[in-house]
């Protein structure tokens, strides 16, 4: 197979399922994976585990400038889709805790946090055959991505798969409170002045609502095939 592309970008709202068609394209086209939102995630634990309050902006920036992150394919292969290290500790397994859940929004809001994850991600994807996965790749981080695909679905769809990976990880959720909290989420990621959650220009819409992962691979495949020229 030859395939021209070097970056794809995907980005959506929460729980439209962009991770699961990322890994699954990064498997077929083999590719190298990044979902962005983990290095979010990885700030905001780690401003919880040293008890820096969410709303002091000049110390949480302060924290991600010189935190080094490396997100690498998984130690085990079971757990996590990822091992996610911060100055060599893997933090993966806190990443997905409902308090990071809670608290993640407001941290990449920061002006100064996204300047030093977006440079991380641009350093990342300099080595090519990338697929990243987040809210501005292709709008600021990839603005010349080969490939944009804009993921979405409806809100009902979205709480009802976050619900079943949250109770795939014992945690004791409802649907109202996954609906709320990822209309909470997308609220203050769309309406941030840096860098919000919006489709570039030039992306491809592709809702999944009412598609299987199988049907949405399918589909984003079709679109990478006609937008990258794959053969
Ligand atoms: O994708 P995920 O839900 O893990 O992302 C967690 C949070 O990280 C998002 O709600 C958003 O606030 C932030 N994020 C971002 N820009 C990205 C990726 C994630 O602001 N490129």
């Amino acid at each position: 197979m030859s395939f021209l592309s070097r970056a794809i970008a995907i980005d959506g709202p929460a729980a439209s399922g962009k991770s699961a068609l990322a890994e699954q394209l990064a498997a077929r086209l083999n590719y190298f994976y990044l979902d962005t939102g983990l290095m979010y995630r990885a700030v905001t634990n780690q401003a919880l585990a040293r008890a820096i309050p969410i709303q002091d902006e000049a110390a949480i920036t302060q924290l991600a400038e010189g935190m080094r992150i490396n997100v690498l394919p998984p130690a085990d292969g079971v757990t996590h889709s990822f091992s996610v290290t911060v100055d060599g500790h893997d933090v993966s397994a806190q990443l997905h805790r409902p308090e990071v859940d809670r608290n993640v929004s407001v941290v990449s809001a920061y002006a100064g946090v996204r300047r030093a994850m977006t440079a991380q991600q641009q350093r990342i994807a300099e080595r090519g055959c990338i697929i990243m996965a987040g809210r501005d790749i292709g709008t600021v981080v990839l603005p010349n991505a080969d490939c944009k695909i804009f993921l979405t679905a409806s809100v009902e769809a979205r709480a009802r798969r976050r619900m079943a990976d949250r109770l795939a990880r014992g945690q004791q959720v409802t649907w109202e409170q996954m609906r709320d909290e990822i209309l909470q989420r997308d609220a203050i990621d769309s309406s941030r002045s840096v860098a919000p959650l919006r489709a570039a220009a030039d992306a491809i819409y592709l809702d999944n609502s009412a598609l299987t992962l199988a049907e949405t691979v399918t589909r984003a495949l079709e679109i990478i095939r006609a937008r990258c020229g794959m053969e």
